[in-house]
């Protein structure tokens, strides 16, 4: 499936102007995507927007085509500054807008934390007019002079949702406070929980709101499932589903770090020779980097991650989330099972979540949350134990005593 399936609008009727139009041509594009569609004549005209988006829908170009278009390309300072929640997310940011960018003589930053600020500085002081940043690293550049938002007419806060999760309301508003007032504001995020409302209040003049919410996108295109298993035979049922579904690539969702590494060890003693990776906050930067370019580069079959850094992740090959631990939010729900059945890639995805006899209310609430009741995933082998679950949870779905 490509991200502008069964889309018949052009590029030409958004407001585009030529050169960005002759842009898309070179790169490929043809037509929008849905979100692109919806939000670029919005965000051209300078009015700040609200797009409920996830990643993989085409959401960078959604926002990014409309800066280009306002960026004066003989002024040497930032004039767009884009927050993104991790650093991965900011270097898939940086990347796609650079693609998209071309010749068009636009000048980009990054600055992200736990990379050398030597390079981040030196594209400052060479004349960027787009920095896109983790909101840490950013206030470190603007605390030390080097980055200067006088010139700033366009704030875009990418993932607002997950910045918030991680706790970055703060900072998020030290930046927007420091931002000219008659700025435009674009807020991209998967889901609009009331938090995000807030801000939204709080920061933005009167929001255009688009809504391509991914609980349309995860209950359309992805294969959902829940599976009852024990605490202690997680493990085993997860092999079985890895042997009987043969996924392309896996991610497995835990809900800490520190499970994360235990089902890592557990597994690497058990597959040695199949390839798989862990990846969590803690890791260092290099490390992570690397496993999710190896993950790119189709290296690795079987991730296992937690859902900071999941989250970020956006690789076209990805066919199946097992949810090991039910996740904590119905957002992360939303997010974690995004992650597969992407736009840009062929086929459509699989879920499965694993759930504890005494997690039937938090898959109810997540299927509420998705307005659909998931059908349950049949192992052999496990019928016995599972006939066990199911006449529990058949009294839990149906209020039967
Ligand atoms: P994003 O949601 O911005 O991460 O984009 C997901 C993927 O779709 C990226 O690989 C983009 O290069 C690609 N993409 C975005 N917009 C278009 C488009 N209009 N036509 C073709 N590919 C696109």
């Amino acid at each position: 499936m490509d991200v502008t399936a069964g889309n018949q609008t052009t590029f030409e009727q958004l407001g585009l102007s030529a050169a960005t139009l002759r842009q898309l041509k070179t790169i490929g594009y043809e037509h929008p995507s849905p979100i692109q569609t919806a939000l670029i004549p919005l965000a051209v005209t300078g009015k700040d927007c609200i797009g409920q988006a996830r990643t993989g829908t085409g959401k960078t170009a959604a926002f990014m085509l409309p800066c280009f278009e306002q960026v004066d390309t003989k002024l040497d300072s930032i004039q767009v500054l884009v927050l993104a929640p991790t650093r991965e997310l900011s270097e898939q940011v940086y990347a796609e807008s650079k693609k998209l960018a071309g010749n068009l003589k636009i000048r980009f930053a990054l600055g992200v934390g736990g990379r050398p600020m030597g390079r981040q500085i030196d594209d400052l002081r060479n004349g960027a007019q787009i920095i896109i940043g983790t909101p840490g690293r950013i206030q470190d550049l603007m605390k030390r002079g080097y980055l200067k938002l006088d010139d700033l007419f366009i704030a875009v806060l990418d993932e607002a949702d997950r910045m918030l999760d991680i706790g970055f309301r703060p900072d998020i508003e030290r930046i927007l406070k420091a931002c000219p007032s008659d700025r435009q504001t674009l807020l991209l995020s998967a889901t609009m929980p009331p938090d995000v409302m807030k801000l939204a209040q709080k920061y933005m003049i009167d929001p255009a709101s688009v809504d391509l919410s991914e609980d349309r996108v995860v209950v359309d295109t992805i294969e959902q499932f829940y599976v009852t298993v024990d605490e202690d035979r997680k493990l085993p049922l997860l092999l079985r589903i890895l042997a009987a579904e043969k996924p392309q690539q896996v991610i497995v969702f835990t809900r800490t770090k520190r499970g994360a590494d235990k089902l890592y060890e557990k597994f690497s003693r058990r597959l040695k020779s199949e390839r798989i990776a862990c990846i969590h906050g803690d890791l260092p930067q290099r490390k992570r980097d690397r496993v999710i370019k190896d993950l790119r580069a189709g290296e690795l079959r079987l991730l296992i991650a937690t859902d900071v850094v999941g989250r970020g992740i956006d690789v076209s090959g990805i066919s199946h989330i097992i949810n090991f631990d039910i996740p904590e939010s119905c957002d992360d729900y939303v997010h974690r099972v995004g992650r597969t059945g992407r736009l840009s890639s062929d086929q459509n995805g699989r879920a499965v979540t694993f759930v504890t006899l005494a997690q039937g209310g938090e898959l109810t609430n997540i299927e509420k949350r998705i307005n659909t009741v998931l059908p349950e995933y049949q192992v052999d082998g496990f019928e016995a134990f599972q006939k066990k679950e199911r006449k529990t949870r058949n009294i839990r779905r149906f209020g039967v005593d």
